[in-house]
């Protein structure tokens, strides 16, 4: 069996196996593609004796912005590994709310689910001078830098090979800023990279949308420190 690495795949943003496949042949001179060659190609993805391969560790910061991700994944069998990881998020009630919604819905696709330390302390040291940033300004991107630079740690002492963050599913979200914080996590691990899709195409918006209804999420009406939204 040949299989793709994960880093292969969202170097490109490719999930779609033909696509992606189309990419190697002119990068990797690995096939040369008639339309023949593609439904044979597709054919043995299909029996299984060709496979796509990305262990993914994928920072969750809630079940709203996590459920049409993780349903899109686990689509393209992808079954990533969790890491809920935000100290950022004040109370610590509140904290506790959104995880285990979290939980619940990864226990329900039978996901591992990883829980990072909640150091509410140590997130206010390292937006200090910045609680009076608006969102979308110097705070969240330090926020959002210290969210993935651990998830990049932790990925790499696990053996993950990319990591992604659910974060840019909230349309409130800067998505450049979450970008530079993913691709600078990863700078200092050559052997991990940084998925950067934009998980609000592919009318991903939508079933966020149905999700939350279905699965009767907790939906926040703040982003999470208490700095943001109705708490300043
Ligand atoms: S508003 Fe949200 S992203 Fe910005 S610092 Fe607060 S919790 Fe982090």
């Amino acid at each position: 069996m040949y299989v793709f690495s994960g880093t292969d795949i969202c170097k490109k943003n490719y999930v779609n196996t033909l696509d992606y496949l189309c990419y190697l042949s002119s990068v990797k001179k690995l096939f040369s593609f008639t339309h023949a060659w593609k439904t044979e190609i597709f054919h043995l993805i299909l029996s299984g004796l060709i496979k796509l391969q990305m262990k993914l560790l994928l920072h969750t910061c809630c079940a709203p912005c996590s459920a049409a991700i993780l349903e899109y994944l686990c689509d393209k069998e992808i079954r990533p590994a969790l890491f809920y990881f935000n100290p950022n998020i004040y109370p610590r009630e509140e904290y506790e709310i959104r995880k285990n919604e979290c939980s619940r819905y990864a226990g329900k696709l039978g996901l591992d689910i990883i829980d990072g330390d909640y150091d509410h302390g140590l997130w206010l040291k390292r937006i200090a001078g910045l609680e009076k940033e608006p969102e979308r300004g110097k705070r969240c991107a330090e926020c959002f830098q210290m969210r993935l630079s651990a998830t990049a740690w932790l990925a790499n002492e696990k053996g993950f090979d990319t990591i992604a963050t659910t974060l840019g599913s909230s349309r409130w979200k800067n998505l450049k800023q979450i970008a530079e914080a993913g691709k600078q996590a990863v700078a200092f691990y050559p052997n991990l990279t940084f998925w950067d899709k934009n998980w609000r195409k592919e009318g991903l918006s939508e079933r966020r949308r149905i999700l939350l209804k279905e699965n009767d999420f907790y939906n926040q009406q703040y982003c999470g420190c208490e700095f943001s939204g109705k708490n300043n």
